[in-house]
């Protein structure tokens, strides 16, 4: 990706594959080699796509883990003392070597969690590994003069925390793992990294790409289970967790703190409102919807996830947004054509299916989709839309985490405003609009952490990205990411 700049919701659509040739899968055997427990050993991790073994995931116990945080402790004043400039060049060292390595971990991520190769996906999400990267090595968190007035001279300024623990889901797994190592790096922090169960071995083969170019145990990766996750944010030793995963797992981590007083960001579960005003223009915005909520299968904590439409084109949407569901085309990641993949597991699976089944029970009208689609795989789900359902089904207060959009009838934008904010989740939501203005004091009313006006889902690493309420605390990304896994202190005189 040469764009430094990213933004999700901006995806490439077309199928067009940005690498000419893929590169040999020697590639990905390589990596594979190192990253993977030895033969014999470990955890079989399947293709999401076709069942077949990808690899084996180590699997680490409580007490590599202990070891790990051990050496990262060790490891951290002297990564520390190196200074922003030399932690600076390294990263942009590593951000070099994951352009160098791409299609080999895009390869292996579209294996691993099914993600295709094209479109806003596995190529993709490598291309934001390198670009969040480097904005984090470049961005500089200027000390604060807070009073200046000849008698007190204070500022603030920014220290390492020591060790950070971060802990990720299996949706994005190498890009949200670099959003939360690539600032606490930077930082002067040492990590440990603790990827979810369902997508290690991409994970680990980022980290082993990084760690082509870092001192040794300032980022260690620790391929366990819940009950591994669970010692890390307890663990006296880390002094900050990086969460992003659900809402549920993330009230444990709140409980643990009480006991290592560990620094929280949590980035939770969503289940993002948009709202169409009279005024769009149906054919023009369906795109953007479409990827608002598709994007990656649908599979995104930022993506739209129940959409409220005037009644005055609420027709006119609803084709929109069917017809494209139906020609987008989904399948293996490895073929180039395909921008949809597959659910990511069986857990995931059951519960798109559930939901899609609840609102068809209760009358909801399927536009397109509706079903599982079993000659692509077990674990496909056709690209769904729903119509003429209300607040109250599950699949509307329920996050669904997969390809299944239903879309509510409104006529009073007040209505639209109080079903936004009705449940207890707030990561992000959309306006759509003709009229900016009008849109911004919609916006201006609804509980999220980022409201989009006109796309939906779109981060960018220099723009703070954070949840309210059941969707967590604290912001990633830019300047204010960095704060997030620093110590402020005050030099006062
Ligand atoms: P999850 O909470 O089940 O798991 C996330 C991680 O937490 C995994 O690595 C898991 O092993 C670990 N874990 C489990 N129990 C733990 C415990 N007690 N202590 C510490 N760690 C523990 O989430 P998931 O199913 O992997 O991810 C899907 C969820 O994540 C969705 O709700 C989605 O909206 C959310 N998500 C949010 C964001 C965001 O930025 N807000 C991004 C992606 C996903």
């Amino acid at each position: 990706m040469s764009d430094p700049t990213p933004a999700l919701a901006d995806p490439a659509v077309d199928g067009a594959a940005p690498a000419a040739e893929p590169a040999p899968e020697a590639a990905v055997t390589e990596i594979l080699a190192r990253v993977q427990a030895p033969e014999g050993q470990g955890r079989a991790i399947r293709d999401a796509a076709t069942g077949d073994v990808v690899g084996r995931a180590p699997e680490h116990t409580v007490d590599d883990l202990d070891a790990a945080i051990a050496r990262a402790k060790a490891a951290q004043p002297a990564w520390d003392a190196l200074g922003h400039e030399e932690r600076s060049r390294l990263l942009l060292e590593a951000a070099d070597r994951i352009d160098a390595a791409a299609e080999a971990l895009a390869r292996l991520l579209s294996r691993e969690q099914g993600k295709p190769l094209n479109g806003p996906n596995a190529r993709f999400e490598v291309g934001a590994c390198s670009a969040w990267l480097r904005t984090a090595a470049t961005t500089v968190l200027e000390p604060q003069v807070v009073v200046d007035d000849g008698e007190v001279h204070a500022e603030l300024v920014y220290r390492a925390v020591g060790v950070v623990g971060a802990i990720g889901p299996w949706n994005w797994p190498m890009m949200i793992a670099v959003w939360q190592i690539a600032p606490a790096l930077r930082m002067g922090n040492t990590v440990v990294v603790k990827p979810s169960e369902y997508t290690p071995l991409s994970v680990l083969a980022l980290l082993d790409v990084l760690n082509q170019v870092l001192p040794a145990d300032v980022l260690i990766g620790i391929s366990g289970d819940r009950e591994v996750g669970a010692r890390l944010s307890s663990h006296p030793d880390i002094d900050k967790v990086m969460f992003t995963g659900s809402t549920a797992t993330g009230r444990k981590i709140i409980e643990s703190s009480a006991g290592n007083l560990a620094r929280l960001t949590l980035e939770l579960g969503g289940n993002d409102a948009g709202i169409v005003l009279p005024d769009a223009d149906p054919q023009a915005i369906a795109e953007g919807l479409f990827w608002g909520a598709f994007i990656n299968t649908g599979q995104t904590c930022a993506a739209l996830k129940r959409l409220y439409v005037h009644d005055s084109i609420y027709e006119d949407v609803v084709s929109a947004l069917g017809a494209l569901a139906q020609q987008i085309p989904m399948g293996r990641g490895l073929d180039e054509q395909n921008v949809l993949g597959p659910l990511q597991n069986r857990q995931q699976f059951d519960i798109v299916s559930r939901l899609v089944e609840d609102a068809k029970a209760r009358g909801g009208r399927v536009v397109a989709g509706g079903e599982p689609a079993p000659e692509l795989g077990e674990l496909f789900y056709r690209a769904t839309i729903i119509a003429d359902v209300e607040d109250g089904i599950a699949l509307v207060d329920e996050e669904q985490f997969g390809p299944a959009l239903p879309i509510i009838r409104y006529s009073d934008v007040d209505d639209a405003v109080a079903s936004a904010n009705r449940l207890d989740v707030g990561l992000g939501a959309s306006v759509w609009s003709s009229d900016r203005e009008q849109a911004r004091e919609v916006a201006a009313r609804i509980q999220a952490g980022t409201v989009w006006i006109n796309s939906h889902g779109g981060v960018h690493p220099m723009i703070p990205f954070g949840g309210v309420k059941g969707s967590g605390y604290g912001l990633e990304f830019g300047v204010e990411g960095l704060k997030a896994v620093s110590v402020p202190q005050v030099i006062n005189g």
